[in-house]
């Protein structure tokens, strides 16, 4: 497999994540967002991404879902062209798996778009999975210099829905100077998400990577890399209903990216990594609210 094509990253909760290297993001590049610098070249055509998807999916035949994206917005055409998606989502369409999320910005999301996702995946149970990060205007603004509508996420998840898809919103933990605000920051957008009706709040546990606006407010001083400690320690004040809808990225699981790209990862305290990573692997695999409720307390009783 040709790494210049794009990644694989494949998670022990059974997500397939394929990335196809398109030429970056669009609004990283019109500084609308310094988030999260993904990078990004124009190597992939439509014959490699058949082959690169056809090769993830064969190297690994015990994934339960797929999630798709670019490195960028993969339904933004300014990134990559529709001909390229349209080659590989057909290899997806071919394929057992039957959960398929795309990971996309919120703008991209119009009945065109929606509408060409069900004719490419029309026997799949699509989710679209796009940046919140944070509901906080001071956050969005200043800490990660997102331009985000957050009346546009709303009315977006209202048009997935209609479309018979779900959506999903990635939230970040630890865009804050201090721990306090951290925390209410985090709590209030996961219920702004849920509110909002959004069927899956993916948890991104704040990772600073080199070229993004947090990796400044890192070198002056200003932030400081979440704890794990004090993330979980925070999950008891979120209601069941919410801690259902939740799941993670980036919690710990990305070792390679993380030593090969500079980045700052959360740190564990006094914790054994390895029993933080099984407290979220057994939540990610539990089905209910109250179960997960109580891998919350029966971790911080232990530890
Ligand atoms: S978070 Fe999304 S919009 Fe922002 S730079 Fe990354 S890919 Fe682009």
């Amino acid at each position: 497999m040709n790494a210049n094509y794009g990644h694989i990253f494949y998670s022990p909760t059974g997500t397939l994540q394929i990335t196809l290297n398109g030429p970056g993001c669009y609004y990283r590049k019109q500084d609308y967002c310094k988030m999260c610098n993904y990078g990004g070249n124009n190597t992939i055509t439509l014959l490699n991404a058949v082959q690169f998807v056809d090769d993830a999916i064969k190297q690994h035949p015990q994934a339960s879902r797929i999630l798709i994206g670019s490195n960028g917005s993969i339904l933004d055409e300014r990134e990559i062209s529709r001909s390229i998606v349209s080659a590989a989502l057909s290899r997806i369409h071919d394929c057992s798996i039957k959960d398929i999320y795309i990971e996309t910005h919120v703008n991209t999301i119009t009945k065109e778009s929606l509408k060409y996702l069900k004719s490419e995946l029309p026997t799949k149970n699509i989710t679209i999975e796009m940046g919140l990060e944070s509901s906080n205007a001071y956050v969005l603004q200043s800490i990660i210099n997102k331009d985000l509508d957050l009346s546009i996420v709303r009315e977006s998840i209202e048009l997935i829905h209609n479309y018979n898809m779900r959506a999903a919103l990635n939230v970040i933990y630890g865009l804050w100077y201090d721990e306090a605000s951290m925390q209410a920051d985090f709590i209030d957008t996961c219920y702004w998400a849920s509110t909002r009706k959004a069927d899956e709040i993916i948890v991104f546990l704040l990772h600073i990577k080199p070229g993004t606006l947090v990796y400044d407010w890192y070198i002056d001083g200003k932030i400081s890399p979440p704890s794990h400690r004090d993330f979980i320690e925070i999950l008891p004040l979120i209601n069941d209903e919410v801690l259902q809808k939740m799941y993670f990225s980036w919690y710990g699981e990305r070792e390679e990216a993380i030593n090969s790209d500079g980045i700052i990862p959360p740190s564990y305290d006094d914790l054994e990594q390895e029993k933080v990573m099984r407290f979220y692997y057994d939540f990610m695999r539990s089905s209910s609210g109250s179960e997960r409720s109580r891998l919350i307390y029966q971790f911080i009783h232990n530890h």
